[in-house]
């Protein structure tokens, strides 16, 4: 599923906030509450005065080089992915689509414990070279004295199950989550975490953390919104009581820093693909802390020449990951980003943006390590 039909079928789930359309109208006086609704005042949708920017699909129109890279240049490592197939005949179809694009290895954070990440091991066991399944933790009882010895006990029972590392832990301020499991302001610098954080040391398990969001889903939905296509949907500016994105880096951290046996991987840059200088300066100071790329390559691809400088300087640090199904295009258009020099093109069936991307035109070295190299590290210090 790509992230504009998962989009989708989060609306109707009743997930995402309502969406954006009605919204976006620019003309100055226009009042969509008195214009709407569109069919009964026969509007021309088709005029340029009304065409919404969640409609706006350009074209480019230049005469550049198109590159389509239908496999990867080095066997890739997908550090972030979801148990998204879900039965044996898509589970075969994703590994005949891993070997047609180049995809060695993809590591399935199931966010899950007990007898739902054990069905779900079972699931993608046929194919133990190809898949690696991550558990999460059980935050049961975690407001009550006490916590923490049979959440401890519970990862001890997944890693013995076959959890070879512990995520997708999520936390976008309101306090950590894992799939089902939820907390109310448990972050991952409490105490109460350290247990569990130290005993992924001792067990040789990385810990995938995803926290915060994006920078536009805390900023006003107006028009000065820069990623509003996307933001609105994942909205939160309207939670007052979360830890903002700053406070949650912060938050990671000190949970970082506590635990430096431990190595973590900040999923999506650490949402600071806005700020991947304050990400360097994480690096810099935490030599267990790597990032993956999954679900920002739209993100990144519009500051091409500044991204491709990060990735050099960091290049030690990142981790290829995709965390938006098992299409073939998906997985293509990563590819376009990181090796060509593409620019100015549109791929609004994968991403939510308005916006043109450009290719990143990594160096061999830089996509060796991204792809492969940095993850066999983490993945080969287990033992
Ligand atoms: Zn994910």
């Amino acid at each position: 599923m790509n992230r504009r039909s998962f989009l989708k079928a989060a609306s109707v789930a009743g997930l995402a906030a309502t969406p954006t359309s009605a919204v976006l109208g620019y003309s100055p006086q226009h009042d969509v509450q008195k214009v709407a609704p569109w069919s009964k005042n026969q509007v021309d949708q088709q005029s340029p005065e009304h065409i919404l920017l969640n409609d706006y699909r350009p074209k480019s129109i230049y005469k550049i080089p198109v590159t389509e890279i239908a496999r990867a240049r080095y066997p890739i490592i997908d550090m972030h992915s979801h148990p998204y197939a879900k039965t044996p005949q898509q589970i075969a179809e994703w590994v005949h689509t891993m070997d047609e694009v180049g995809v060695e290895k993809t590591v399935i954070l199931t966010s899950s414990v007990g007898t739902e990440f054990d069905a779900t091991y079972r699931q993608y066991s046929k194919y133990p070279e190809r898949f690696e399944m991550w558990c999460g933790f059980e935050y049961a009882g975690y407001d009550r004295p006490g916590f923490g010895a049979a959440a401890v006990r519970e990862l001890e029972r997944c890693h013995q199950a076959g959890a070879r590392g512990v995520g997708e832990l999520h936390d976008k301020g309101q306090g950590m989550a894992s799939g089902k499991s939820k907390t109310r302001g448990l972050h991952p610098d409490d105490t109460r975490m350290d247990p569990l954080f130290e005993k992924c040391g001792e067990l040789s398990m990385p810990v995938s953390i995803h926290v915060a969001d994006p920078i536009w889903m805390y900023q006003k939905m107006d028009k000065t919104n820069d990623g509003l296509m996307n933001a609105y949907h994942w909205r939160l500016d309207n939670q007052p009581n979360i830890v903002g994105l700053s406070g949650m880096i912060d938050l990671l951290e000190r949970a970082v820093q506590k635990h430096p046996q431990t190595t973590f991987v900040a999923c999506h840059f650490a949402n600071l693909d806005y700020d991947l200088a304050r990400l360097g300066q994480l690096f810099d100071r935490n030599p267990n802390l790597y990032a993956d790329i999954s679900a920002r390559y739209a993100e990144t691809a519009p500051i091409p020449r500044f991204a491709s400088q990060f990735y050099a300087q960091h290049s030690d640090r990142l981790l290829y990951g995709t965390d938006m199904g098992f299409d073939q295009p998906m997985y293509r258009i990563t590819f376009r980003i990181l090796e060509s020099l593409d620019e100015h093109f549109y791929e609004t069936e994968q991403f939510d943006y308005h916006w043109s991307l450009n290719g990143f035109g990594l160096p061999d070295l830089i996509l060796q390590r991204v792809y492969h190299e940095n993850a066999a590290k983490i993945l080969a210090a287990r033992g």
